[in-house]
């Protein structure tokens, strides 16, 4: 077939392969979701609807990229191995938003930016450290929010609750909540302190009785969204099948 004139154009697609030997890690984070969560109406600080429309994209993600090994996400971001799967979550973001949000119109198109990032190496170090330090980010993100929108609700406008916790440190915020609102951190919801991770784990189930009704059991593989502390050591080598090294 004759090349077109036009072909030399291609010549500007560069080869956007990744380096062999990475542990590949995509963010994906929701564009201007301030806006996003005010105009859908989201309950401050944590829209619970929105968190598992967000956990369950993820999951749809793993369903359809096998590769995928591991997902982890708080507020409006995701982190997860491949490229693709940027706009596939978008889609199912907006085909799934009814089954979350029933009475609550999507009133424009949501989209999501993402980010790649290499972590070299076979062994898994590099990749546990980045998800102990987002799920600290989420811990970081999640005591200020809670504070801050507790100060909105007992009066203050969101910037007078803003300077009023500038310069609290991490370490005061939970004596903050406690004494002024009563709130004991720590009783917060696992979802909202830890984040969701989403992974691939053995589960056993019983597929039937057998001729003396004892259970027949099978193990297989299920994807499972968990808000467990991703920091703990030996959390990976009871995954093995993550990057337990
Ligand atoms: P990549 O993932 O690298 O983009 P690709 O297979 O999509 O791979 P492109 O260079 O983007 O490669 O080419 C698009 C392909 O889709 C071509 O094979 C083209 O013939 C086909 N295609 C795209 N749009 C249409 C269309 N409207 N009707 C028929 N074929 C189409
Ligand atoms: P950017 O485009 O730079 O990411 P952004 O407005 O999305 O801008 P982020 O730092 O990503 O900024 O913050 C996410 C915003 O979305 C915060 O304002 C947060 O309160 C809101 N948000 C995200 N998820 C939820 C949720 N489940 N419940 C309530 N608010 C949420
Ligand atoms: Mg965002
Ligand atoms: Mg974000």
């Amino acid at each position: 077939m004759a090349k077109s004139e036009y072909e030399y154009v291609r010549e500007q697609e560069l080869d956007d392969r990744l380096p062999k030997f990475n542990w590949i890690v995509v963010r994906i984070n929701g564009c201007d979701f301030r806006r996003f969560s005010e105009i859908h109406g989201f309950e401050k600080p944590n829209d619970e609807r929105a968190l598992n429309l967000m956990n369950s994209c993820a999951i749809s993600v793993l369903e359809q990229f096998p590769d995928i090994v591991f997902a982890y996400g708080f507020s409006d971001e995701y982190s997860k191995i491949l490229s693709l799967s940027l706009s596939f979550f978008t889609s199912v973001y907006v085909m799934k938003w009814r089954n979350f949000f029933p009475t609550q119109e999507l009133r424009y198109p949501p989209s999501f930016d993402g980010k790649i990032i290499c972590y070299p190496g076979l062994g898994g170090k590099l990749v546990r450290d980045y998800l102990s330090l987002r799920q600290y980010y989420c811990h970081i993100n999640n005591q200020k929010n809670t504070c801050l929108w507790m100060l909105v609700k007992s009066g203050k406008t969101e910037s007078e609750a803003e300077t009023s916790l500038e310069g609290t440190r991490e370490s005061e915020m939970n004596e903050l909540l406690f004494q002024q609102f009563g709130i004991n951190y720590n009783s917060l919801a696992p979802m909202l302190r830890k984040g969701s991770s989403v992974f691939r784990d053995k589960v056993e189930e019983i597929v039937k009785l057998d001729e003396n009704g004892n259970p027949v059991k099978r193990t297989r593989k299920k994807i499972e969204v968990e808000h467990c502390d991703l920091t703990r050591k030996d959390f990976w080598r009871e995954h093995p099948d993550t990057f337990p090294d």
